[in-house]
């Protein structure tokens, strides 16, 4: 008897090249092929008579074979497979290619319906290669929306869809977590129809509703997820970091800038949550350029005056020295602060040190900050007291390495210390209510009030040279510039080959007189971390770069932002380099040179970007203008996908939220709902 644990082999038609060939698709049971949803649609719903037929395009017919035979082309050797079909309004001719067998199934006299592209040759309709099936009380192929299911080799779309056909009975099977009533309350269908609708649409319609179901689901799973991550927190301890309160007013009284009211709420926020028994699970989102580093450092000084250790992560080594030069600076000589990296290893209470003396140090205590990137992580280092964990451009980490770090236990008893991210990606209301939801949220919503917005232009190939000379002008009169580059091609993988070739260009032709820099991901630490202080120290003019530079770097003098070939970067991507510039009271600018002239999809995309200033915009805009369509295909695609469902969504994340409540409250465990299980993925990251 067929079950939902039904190997693939015992099914009709799987012989071990299929069995393998579904296994690549990680499909081994009758419940997993029920489970696996079609990536795309064909909708051959439409059946034409022949004479309604018109060339060019996609239709389906119904008819009879009148004639049927098989040759072979003399020229290029191959099959030809040629028939005739008629239904009431006409003939159409059939042919395919290299399928011999075809000429045996098919029989003079067969009603069949084929679906394809109708193209008028001598004289009649033809169909080259058109899907076909026998006429049937249900048709699987042609004639409606034809589910299509990612291949692979060794199996088809077609053959996977006769086996869905096979297993589809058991959607009855599949335990449904939401009761019919709630089914009626939130006018969903219930799973088995949703299941058998996804797999085989009995109409646009219908398709709509199960995928509203899925994407319910999908939320509901989330959003368990989430109340269980939080409920889990409470269960635990963390180590409490007091809010000293005179040492913090006297820290922002002495920074050379007033802090602006999100990042005070944000510190507020975060402060209070360090004060409670659990551990904080806290993201401060803030725009390129708001100042939450600062934010961070408040924080970490808290928990150094309350005797704990911080580790302060980010994703590069120039953004870890970056953050130690700001974070020595700020924190006062009482507090000592370490800066680990692949290459490096430095505290700020000693002349010198070496890794392994660093690392004995912070087993020690003696360091309060320590401030580094994935070495941070690494198996060797310990903390004494490790009370907050703090996580910069926290979406540029692997999921993998998130976890490690979000779950690092402090030496002290079963504490877990606190956990801080910060993003500048910012995430619109609706897309983290729906995927983040075990997560508190601080917005970091202003910039300092003396920000000027960056003036963004879209720059045609022509006017190249308009813009090394506005680039020149800017320098005379002390200020820098950015010249970011895309890769030159396949090959030059990190585009290395592209800002070296720049630089030299740039060096020789174009700015002969000017200090131009050269900043890559292949480069040795040391060599980074040179430029990057000779370009803070003003003694480079213009730093040609990679992609590296996206994430935090922070030159206030900076004006100019040049981004070659502007086209190939995402516009969350754009809105980053652009955050490189606009950094102080200066005005800045932004070009985006772009090789496409005209009003490509490009183009608009780009100019979407020119007229918004606000990340939140531009990260709405970059999914919106991507469609849904470009966003399938990789790991995360489901999770993009979810993310722009999320956008319009508002009503279905809340009643998810509240469905989850009930399900929880009713059973903790929900063990007995697999769909609710396979949807339940890891946090979502936005990006
Ligand atoms: P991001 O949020 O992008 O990480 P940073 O923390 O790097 O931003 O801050 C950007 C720049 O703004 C830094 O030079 C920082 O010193 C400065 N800054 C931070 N807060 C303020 C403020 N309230 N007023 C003025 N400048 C600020
Ligand atoms: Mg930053």
């Amino acid at each position: 008897m067929l079950t939902l644990n039904t190997p693939v082999e015992s099914l009709r038609g799987v012989g071990p090249k299929i069995r393998a060939a579904l296994k690549r698709l990680n499909l081994r049971t009758a419940g997993d092929l029920l489970l696996n949803e079609p990536f795309r649609y064909e909708d051959f719903s439409t059946i034409l008579p022949i004479a309604r037929l018109q060339a060019g395009t996609v239709a389906t017919i119904a008819g009879k074979i009148e004639l049927i035979g098989s040759r072979r082309s003399f020229r290029r050797r191959m099959v030809i497979t040629e028939a005739a079909l008629r239904d009431d309004t006409g003939y159409l001719k059939l042919v395919w290619f290299n399928q011999p067998y075809l000429g045996k199934i098919l029989k003079a006299g067969d009603r069949i319906m084929v679906s394809g592209k109708a193209d008028w040759q001598y004289g009649s309709f033809q169909m080259a290669s058109p899907s076909y099936e026998r006429i049937q009380a249900e048709q699987t192929h042609v004639g409606r929306i034809v589910p299509i299911y990612g291949a692979t080799e060794g199996i088809t779309p077609k053959f996977l869809r006769t086996l869905v056909r096979q297993v589809l009975p058991l959607a009855n099977e599949i335990p449904d977590p939401l009761s019919p009533a709630i089914c009626k309350a939130e006018k969903l269908p219930v799973l088995a129809n949703a299941i058998r609708a996804l797999h085989f649409p009995p109409s646009s319609d219908a398709l709509a509703s199960a995928q509203r179901r899925r994407i319910f689901d999908e939320f509901l799973a989330i959003q368990i997820n989430g109340l269980r991550s939080r409920s889990l927190l409470h269960s635990q301890t963390a180590p409490t970091i007091r809010f000293h309160e005179q040492k913090t007013k006297r820290f922002v009284n002495r920074l050379p800038f007033r802090l602006t009211n999100g990042q005070r709420t944000a510190a507020w926020a975060i402060l209070e949550d360090l004060g409670g028994p659990h551990p904080m699970n806290r993201l401060v989102q803030g725009d390129v350029g708001s100042g939450k580093t600062v934010v961070a450092v408040m924080a970490m000084l808290n928990a150094a005056w309350s005797g704990l250790q911080s580790a302060f992560m980010a994703p590069t080594e120039i953004l870890a020295e970056q953050h130690y030069a700001t974070v020595t600076a700020l924190a006062g000589s009482g507090v000592p602060v370490a800066l680990l990296t692949g290459s490096r290893a430095l505290r700020s209470d000693q002349p010198s040190t070496t890794r392994l003396g660093l690392k004995k140090a912070l087993a020690k205590g003696e360091i309060a900050i320590a401030i580094g990137t994935h070495a941070l992580i690494e198996s060797d280092v310990r903390f004494q007291t490790l009370g907050l964990t703090i996580v910069d451009e926290q979406h540029r980490f692997g999921v993998g390495q998130r976890q490690t770090l979000s779950t690092g236990k402090s030496a002290r008893g079963r504490s877990v210390p606190h956990y801080l991210s910060l993003t500048a990606t910012p995430i619109p209301r609706t897309v983290a209510l729906a995927l983040y939801s075990g997560l508190d949220i601080s917005t970091v919503a202003e910039l300092p009030k003396d920000r000027k917005l960056v003036i963004t232009k879209l720059i045609p190939e022509s006017e190249r040279s308009t813009i090394y000379s506005f680039a020149k002008k800017q320098i005379a009169t002390g200020h820098q510039a950015f010249i970011l580059t895309a890769l030159i091609d396949e090959s030059d993988m990190l585009g290395i080959k592209a800002a070296t070739q720049m630089h030299k260009h740039l060096q020789a032709e174009v700015f002969p007189d000017l200090r131009i820099g050269l900043l890559h991901g292949r480069m040795t630490a040391k060599a980074k971390e040179t430029v990057m202080r000779k370009f803070s120290g003003r003694s480079i003019d213009v730093l040609v770069t990679t992609s590296v530079v996206e994430v935090g770097i922070d030159i206030p003098n900076a004006t100019v932002m040049i981004v070659e070939n502007a086209e190939r970067f995402g516009l969350a991507q754009l809105h980053q380099f652009r955050g490189r510039v606009g950094r102080s009271d200066a005005q800045s600018y932004c070009f985006l040179l772009t090789g496409k002239t005209g009003a490509g999809p490009d183009n608009a995309r780009l100019l979407a970007l020119t007229k918004l200033t606000d990340g939140f915009a531009v990260a709405e805009a970059d999914f919106k203008l991507r469609g849904p369509g470009q966003l399938r295909g990789g790991q995360q695609s489901g999770q993009a996908d979810l993310a722009m469902a999320s956008l319009g969504n508002l009503r279905l994340i809340e009643r998810a939220r509240e469905v989850a409540k009930i399900l929880l409250a009713a059973n903790p465990t929900l063990e007995q709902f697999p769909t609710l299980l396979q949807n339940a993925r890891n946090p979502i990251h936005w990006e």
